[in-house]
């Protein structure tokens, strides 16, 4: 079982300020002046928005959206719902999805067509984490703040099982 491995640091407090300092820097140069709505995928990317935004020097707005993709923890089947859905218009608005992490990408085909129905100015997605190795459909992210070949993570908001979401770090669950 997962939750009786080993962790392994894999991204440390300082590296993912830093790293996060620096995406903030990106998207306060690339969207000055615009009308932003951060859209945050819940629960995962909490903790990634709560530090990107305070180093943002940008007006936004900040919704919420959360999404059921059925399946095991490690195994997505595809079949995403939403179970939350954000709240303001994004009409004609700059939109950023906030992901913690990419993987198979289904979530976030999903959730980007959703939201291009709704007529947005522009569509971008940010994510902290960008597992391309297990990708099943075709999705890229616009802003990146790690590159993973592979592995399971956990903390700075991502879990497993609700455990380890609020570790400061980001670590690896060894095989
Ligand atoms: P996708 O639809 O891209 O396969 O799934 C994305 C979602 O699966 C992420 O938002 C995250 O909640 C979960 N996920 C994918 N890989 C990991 C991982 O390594 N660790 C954790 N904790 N969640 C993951």
């Amino acid at each position: 079982m997962v939750k009786d491995r080993k962790k392994r640091l894999l991204y440390s407090e300082e590296i993912i300020d830093r790293r996060v300092k620096e995406l903030a820097d990106t998207l306060s140069h690339d969207y000055k002046g615009k009308d932003v709505v951060i859209v945050c995928v819940l629960k995962g990317a909490f903790i990634f928005l709560a530090d990107l935004t305070r180093y943002l020097g940008i007006s936004y707005v900040v919704d919420f959206v959360r999404l059921r993709s059925y399946g095991s923890q490690s195994e997505s089947s595809g079949i995403v719902t939403v179970t939350k859905d954000i709240e303001v218009s994004v009409e004609g608005r700059d939109v950023i999805i906030l992901e913690d992490i990419v993987d198979t990408g289904t979530t976030l085909v999903y959730l980007r067509d959703m939201l291009e129905k709704r007529n947005p100015a522009s569509l971008k997605i940010c994510t902290l984490i960008d597992k391309k190795e297990r990708r099943l459909v075709e999705i890229d992210a616009d802003y990146v703040g790690f590159d993973l070949d592979e592995g399971f993570v956990v903390g700075y908001g991502l879990d497993f099982d609700e455990r380890f979401r609020c570790l400061p770090s980001v670590y690896l669950i060894e095989e």
